[in-house]
């Protein structure tokens, strides 16, 4: 990502805050039973993620937000595109959108409560090929 990285694109793929290339987590978000796995050490700059003990439980918070945006996204949408559904859709479609992004809300809170409170910032210099 030489000459060419973005922060924003690193958080996208969950990639190092320091370099922009190493992964944070070990396996696809998509693994079921690994999605949570981090390397504890960057593979590329050996950045250390978790900077202090429990620095990710800060995370959920970040987390909680994102399914609060959820409920209000999902119960929107249902209210205006299923013209006002009984109550047991709302509660289905709601649980259903949260199980279905866990991965996701679980990773990219942890991605931005490290870009955001990490007090580390991207260096060119451990960006090289
Ligand atoms: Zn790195």
């Amino acid at each position: 990502m030489a000459q060419n990285s973005s922060t924003l694109k690193a958080i996208l793929h969950a990639k190092c805050p320091r370099c922009h290339r190493g992964d944070m987590f070990t396996h696809s978000g998509f693994s079921l039973r690994k999605f949570d796995d981090m390397y504890e050490h960057c593979p590329v700059c050996h950045f250390r993620y978790e900077i202090e003990v429990g620095f990710f439980w800060g995370a959920m918070y970040i987390s909680y937000g994102f399914s609060v945006a959820i409920v209000v996204a999902v119960g929107v949408s249902l209210y205006f595109l299923a013209n006002d559904p009984p109550l047991w859709v709302y509660a289905v479609g709601v649980t259903g959108s949260i199980i279905l992004l866990t991965t996701f809300l679980f990773r990219y809170a942890r991605v931005l409560m490290l870009y955001l409170f990490g007090s580390v910032h991207y260096d060119p210099k451990y960006d090289q090929a």
